[in-house]
């Protein structure tokens, strides 16, 4: 098996190599029989997203232009988009990807699948109908926005399974509270991609919802969401190796680290047609779970963590490494406490400051210092840091029906 993985890397490597596109630049001085061994294969060049952007418009193509049907872009927030072109047989294993992603999840043909991601250039949206269609199930694609129709869809036509990011899975969760429509919904399952999110708001949303909630992983670059998904034992995202090669890396250094050890996510493609990429760095922290203690489900596909952020959210403070997932972590053991916080650092007096804003329903003043207090002393002992926390009230924090920002660093 771990042969046939180095062959298949091999074989994408020889067409990146002899195509006219970036890769051919990037990899020209590497004699492909001189790869043997992983090890060997670990010293070739990783690529970047901004590499992708430099081969903008098509550059990314390793095949003739007619044999592409589609392309996807990343939704970059600044500078040259990427452009990601598909053939034909790209969207078709990207369905079949995706239809894997609801089986594991235990959706069935006869789910009804309501669909808020965007539809368009995004490769959300049309990933989560793909995977629906070919699995058989009714899918409902209303993309993103107007709560109300939203919530008469999901009520009317019974939808059993909601896809969304997760802060507007949550903006919906607290809709349907509010106006008291628990008894009128009909959803089982809720399908959650695109950020990372806390244990706290996933109580939350699981609990307001009444639903299981499942974490769905994937990137523009590599089909879009449905690469990765936790089955009904959560014990991580299981991941399909017979499509991906993935390495976990030391951010910092570059070293591929040990199974169990966090650190960026490294993908290789072992079957993209149109766009291989080789060693490409998706910047999102986990780990890959140790194969020794498999998953219960005895599906052969091994498992990544949930992500815990970006190595881009890691943030130095006061000398210690921080991001947004331990928050979560520290907030979620503290009572009174929602998921929903921000953090401010600023520069002050020649030294750095930290402050925390999370939501709590408790407004009476002693008890909101005593719970301050709470979340001061957790933060020193579980993450190394003092923090200034100020509590608010609940729904004071923004939601966004995209993703949600956590760290505001307003040092420089
Ligand atoms: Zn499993």
């Amino acid at each position: 098996m771990i042969s046939d993985i180095l062959e298949q890397i091999k074989i994408q490597i020889k067409r990146v190599k002899t195509a006219n596109g970036f890769y051919s630049q990037k990899l020209k001085d590497i004699n492909i029989e001189d790869i043997k061994e992983f090890s060997d294969f670990e010293q070739l060049p990783f690529s970047e997203k901004d590499n992708l952007r430099e081969a903008y418009p098509l550059g990314l193509s390793v095949v003739p232009e007619e044999r592409i049907v589609r392309i996807h872009s990343s939704s970059g927030t600044t500078g040259t988009p990427v452009i990601v072109p598909y053939t034909q047989k790209d969207v078709d294993d990207w369905a079949l990807l995706f239809k894997r992603c609801y089986e594991i999840a235990g959706v069935s043909p006869l789910d009804r699948i309501h669909i808020t991601p965007g539809y368009g250039l995004w490769t959300a949206g049309i990933g989560f109908q793909l995977g629906a269609e070919k699995l058989g199930a009714m899918t409902i694609p209303m993309g993103p926005g107007n709560t109300n129709k939203q919530l008469n869809f999901m009520i009317d036509l019974k939808s059993t399974v909601l896809c969304a990011t997760s802060s507007y899975a949550l903006l919906l969760a607290e809709e349907i509270s509010r106006r008291g429509l628990h008894d009128k919904i009909h959803l089982k399952k809720g399908i959650i991609g695109s950020e990372r999110w806390g244990e706290k708001m996933r109580e939350r949303i699981a609990t307001e919802l009444g639903v299981e909630l499942y974490d769905i992983y994937g990137l523009t670059e590599i089909y879009g969401p449905g690469i990765a998904i936790n089955c009904t034992h959560h014990t991580g995202m299981h991941y399909f190796n017979d499509f991906l090669y993935i390495e976990v890396i030391d951010p910092k250094t570059g070293k591929v680290l040990p199974e169990g050890q966090t650190g960026e996510l490294v993908i290789t493609t072992l079957k993209k047609d149109a766009a291989p990429l080789i060693r490409y760095r998706t910047h999102d922290l986990s780990r890959i779970i140790p194969s020794n203690s498999p998953c219960p489900c005895g599906r052969p596909y091994p498992r990544i963590d949930v992500i815990l952020g970006r190595t881009d959210d890691m943030i130095k403070v006061k000398g210690v490494n921080i991001f947004p997932a331990q928050f979560d972590s520290v907030l979620k053991k503290i009572k009174d406490v929602s998921s929903e916080y921000q953090i401010m650092i600023d520069h002050l007096e020649g030294k750095d400051t930290v402050t925390l804003f999370f939501e709590t329903p408790v407004a009476e003043h002693s008890m909101l210092k005593r719970i301050e207090a709470d979340v001061k002393i957790q933060c020193k002992s579980d993450i190394g840091i003092s923090v200034n926390p100020k509590g608010v009230a609940i729904g004071e924090l923004p939601r966004s029906e995209k993703k949600t920002t956590r760290i505001f660093d307003n040092r420089y």
